[in-house]
């Protein structure tokens, strides 16, 4: 393995980054979600990098996967915690990388917010060749709880591999001595903490916004539906994308977006991505940054200026 995936990682990291500093300048109370949405993603494109999934706002007790749909017209509120989860890729390399915004600069909120930061930081001062992945959950839950709150156990970090944004072993933020895997030099990970007063896990909610290309399936299919599958197929690889992607991208008749999505569901020809809601309601914070390991160890935290 050549040591350039390394270079394309980083250029993944700094459209990440372009995109995080653009989104904390133009959200504001009363800018529409879409707005932010279009701009964040147009960012990365302009930092000469693609899309690895669609940029997720998540609200309050949303944890995350809620991505402004077509024509939303909802608008960022005057107070709580709106996530902002962002990806990129070069070559295939992906950066994942996410913080949260306090809209009202709320004291209680801030502790939520501080309490993924301290988890995510103590992490990455961890994250080094011959450390176990429930060694860092062990921290994560470790500086969360100090704080008086929950880590969400039923998400975590995961490994980055080409073109693969959720790759097998997965960084818990708990010790769960099942994720036994040892950190080695090469090794790319997304590394996300969730802090929450709630019961510390996330559940389905009933809509999703976001769609991933599974396998192709022709049978008793139209030719104009499968010329939309391969569309789909082409533009997006097996990588998340928006439906608000097929419009900018062309792909698909407007009014034929949704009906066309449903009918790909039924058939398994897209997976689908709930938004993910804290048990209990109560407000989620979230930290992120992908970190990787060079073929010397030296740790590289791709998503951090
Ligand atoms: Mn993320
Ligand atoms: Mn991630």
């Amino acid at each position: 393995m050549s040591e350039s995936y390394i270079q394309d990682y980083i250029k993944a990291g700094k459209g990440v980054i372009a995109a995080k500093k653009l989104a904390k300048r133009i959200i504001k109370p009363g800018t529409l979600f879409l707005d932010v949405a279009n701009k964040c993603e147009a960012e990365i494109i302009k930092n000469g990098c693609e899309l690895s999934f669609p940029i997720n706002l998540s609200l309050n007790e949303i944890a995350a996967h809620y991505s402004p749909p077509i024509d939303d017209i909802t608008v960022i509120p005057e107070k709580g915690l709106l996530k902002i989860d962002v990806g990129a890729h070069f070559n295939g390399f992906i950066a994942d990388s996410a913080f949260t915004i306090n809209l009202d600069e709320d004291p209680k909120l801030q502790n939520y917010v501080d309490a993924a930061k301290e988890a995510l930081d103590a992490a990455i001062e961890l994250y080094n060749p011959g450390i176990k992945l429930y060694e860092l959950g062990e921290v994560i839950a470790q500086k969360i709880i100090n704080r008086g709150l929950r880590p969400i156990t039923n998400l975590g970090g995961h490994e980055l591999k080409q073109f693969n944004l959720h790759a097998g072993p997965f960084i818990p933020n708990f010790k769960e001595k099942l994720h036994n895997q040892v950190l080695k030099p090469g090794d790319a990970y997304a590394c996300e903490p969730f802090a929450t007063s709630g019961v510390g896990r996330v559940e389905n909610g009933s809509y999703s916004y976001i769609f991933r290309f599974v396998k192709k399936v022709k049978k008793n299919m139209s030719y104009e539906q499968q010329g939309y599958m391969n569309k789909i197929q082409k533009n997006f690889g097996n990588l998340p994308f928006s439906p608000r992607w097929i419009i900018n991208n062309n792909l698909i008749p407007k009014d034929k977006i949704l009906r066309t999505i449903e009918s790909f569901l039924g058939r398994k020809i897209l997976d689908n991505y709930p938004i993910l809601i804290e048990r209990a309601k109560e407000p989620v914070a979230q930290e992120e940054h992908t970190i990787i390991l060079d073929l010397d160890g030296n740790k590289i935290v791709t998503t951090q200026e």
